[in-house]
Parts: structure tokens; sequence; C-alpha cells
């Protein structure tokens, strides 16, 4: 006997497209047959993890016979105390995407609203319709979020509004004032998620820090994550700061061993290792600058970016990312984010970069 599953789905399942993450440099050769491959598709740190977060790891090995521990009782003191805020206030994620979820999960109903930028991070929608929520999406300005135009879009049915700063896959970014503006125009009935996932990164001084906007706005979530600066992504780990009775409630769904003991030993490891924060910053810094360069000479617009990624118009991006890939480049076509003339680009080694940039001139024919 067979079943029809799809139509046992709810609905919002059933209309779902899956998330389509950054090809694996093994895929691409595996695929194309193509040696050396180089990915600059998922905003990864080029230098890796932290040697200290390796050593970690190397000392946690022999413990992972036992569970880890549930209520991540060392890494949320050691993000506290980073932070300065209470641990009370963290909740700790498989990644931050497993937070965000949580957020989603706790305050949309089906038919309730969702709120977010044209142009954002694409778990929103996908979330948004996983449970069966209503997404509204706020025309983009000048590629960010058009946070006034946001504000406005809050109904009475909009139960959760995401704001990403800095935004991806676009880089943009909004400063601090506008920020407390667009919260102090949000109604404290709606939860508001802000996503700085790349906040490490940002070296703008009017770039607000979420964490200072906790005490005014009991509506907030902010999220961060392992995945980016930290060169964590493998291992998945992230986390949120909110009020205490807020991390009560995302902690009431979060599965109690979301975060396995290497991810914790790791994370706790890396968030001290300052040189190797800085190193990571001073190659992004280097590596923007010699992309940016490269798309002048090469007479291409780009979309400022304050993130470790860039993304650049190209054209017909889907042509362009596609003789990308059969020179072995790996970046991410971003089509699916309503921009199919851009292709976004992670700042990589200075090595990886060049290499982008002569395979972009010779695709380009420039
Ligand atoms: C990478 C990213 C995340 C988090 O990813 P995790 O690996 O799940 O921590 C969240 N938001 C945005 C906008 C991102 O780019």
């Amino acid at each position: 006997m067979t079943i029809d599953v799809l139509s046992l789905a709810t609905a919002g399942v059933r209309g779902l497209t899956p998330y389509v993450p950054g090809k694996p440099v093994e895929a691409l050769e595996r695929e194309l047959g193509v040696t050396n491959a180089i990915k600059l598709a998922s905003n990864e740190n080029p230098l890796g993890p932290s040697p200290k977060a390796l050593a970690a790891i190397q000392n946690a090995l022999p413990e992972i016979a036992r569970y880890p521990d549930g209520g991540g009782f060392a890494l949320k003191h050691a993000l506290a105390s980073k932070l300065k805020v209470a641990p009370e206030q963290i909740t700790l994620g498989n990644g931050s995407s497993d937070v965000i979820e949580f957020a989603a999960r706790i305050f949309v109903a089906p038919g309730d609203e969702v709120v977010f930028s044209q142009h954002a991070f694409a778990m929103y929608p996908i979330l948004t319709q996983a449970i069966g929520g209503r997404a509204v999406e706020v025309a983009a300005r000048d590629w960010g979020h058009d946070l006034d135009a946001m504000a406005q879009a809050v109904s009475d049915k909009a139960r959760l509004v995401f704001v990403t700063n800095p935004s991806n896959p676009t880089g943009t970014w909004s400063d601090r004032a506008s920020l407390r503006r667009f919260l102090e125009r949000i109604p404290p009935r709606v939860i508001v998620v802000l996503d700085e996932a790349y906040f490490e990164y940002v070296e703008n001084p009017d770039y607000p820090d979420g964490i200072l906007l906790l005490r005014d706005f009991p509506n907030l979530i902010v999220a961060r994550t392992f995945s980016k600066v930290y060169g964590l992504a493998g291992l998945r780990v992230g986390y949120s700061i909110s009020s205490h009775a807020m991390a009560d409630l995302l902690n009431r769904i979060r599965p109690p061993f979301n975060v396995n003991s290497l991810a914790q030993a790791a994370a706790q490891a890396a968030l001290n290792d300052d040189e190797h924060l800085r190193r990571t910053r001073q190659l992004n810094h280097v590596g923007m600058q010699q992309l940016t360069d490269g798309f002048r000479r090469l007479d291409l617009a780009f979309i400022p970016s304050v993130g470790n990624f860039i993304c650049v118009e190209v054209g017909d991006a889907a042509r362009i990312n596609d003789a990308l890939l059969h020179q072995g480049v790996i970046v991410r076509p971003i089509a699916s984010y309503g921009m199919p003339r851009h292709l976004r680009v992670t700042i990589g080694l200075p090595e990886e970069n060049s290499r982008f940039l002569a395979a972009l001139k010779t695709v380009l024919g420039r």
C-alpha cells in the first residue's frame, strides 16, 4: 500500500520550498570533476576555528559517551560575563537559527502575521510558512531594511518582527537612532527578534548593540551565533539574550540537549580567544578592500557591506554563477532573495579573493 504523505502534511509544510545552502566543495568536485575548488558561499571564517577551540574539543572528546550539560552552565556563564548580562537571560541554540525558530513557534499561531524585510534571511519566510503564519514582506530601501515602513506594516494581526542587523545577504545595516525609533513604534505585544549573526564584524560607532536595548524593550530577543566570526559553523551553536521571563519561555520548547558537549566546550574557548577574533576581523577588513577594489576595476556595482560578505551586480547572475562553478569557484546566487542580478561573495583568504576576481574577470570577458 502506498500513501500520499504530502497530503497528510500541514498546509504550511505542503507549500514549503526548502532552504538552499551554499554548495559544499566536495559536491562541486564530484559533480563537475574540478579540483581545488574554493568556497566563498556561506559566510564562514576563512581562518577556520580558533586553535583554542580545537584544543577544547580534544579535551572534551573522552567525555562524549555522556550527555551534554543540558543547562549549558559553563558556556552560559562565560557568555554572561563577556556580555555583561545574567546567565538566566541566555538561551542556547543548535545554531542561532534554532533559537530564532523557538521564538517563531512560541509566538506565532496559524494566521498570525510575521513582518520582515525584502531581501532578508531566507529562514524567516521558511519558518513563517512552516508554522502557518502569514508573511508580511516589506519593500527594502537601498537594499536594506526600511524600518519606518516595517513599523507601519505591523498590524493588529502581527505577532513577530524579524530585524537583521547587519542584514544577510545585503550587508546593509541600521544605525542606533533608527533602530531605537523603530522599537519605540512597535507595540509591546509584538515580539522583535533582532538577528545579529554578524555583530562582531561591524566597526562603525553608530552601529547599535542589541543587548543595550533589552532594558527598554522587554519584547526584544537578540540572536547571535558562533557560526560566523568564531568559525564554528559545523558545530552548530548560537544563543539569544533576552529578559529572564522571555528566556524561560524559550527554554520551555528548547530540546534539552540541543547543543552538544563538543560545541559547548569549543564555543567557550573561542569566546575568549581575542587574538583569533582580531585576526579574523583584520583579514575581513583587508579582504573587503581587495574585493571592492577588484569590482571597481571590473566596473561592477556592489552593495556596500559591513559583514564578511558582499553582493556584487553581475547581470545574469545564474549564468555567471554557473561559469564560476566550472572555474572551481563557489559563491552564492541570490535570485531566491529577489536579487537575480547579484551574487553574494564571502570574504576569503587573500589568495581566494584573487582567484575569485580572476575567475570573474574571465567569465565576464573583461
Ligand atoms: C548565518 C546566519 C544565522 C545563523 O546561523 P546559525 O549557523 O544557525 O547560527 C542567522 N541569521 C543570519 C542572518 C545569518 O546569516
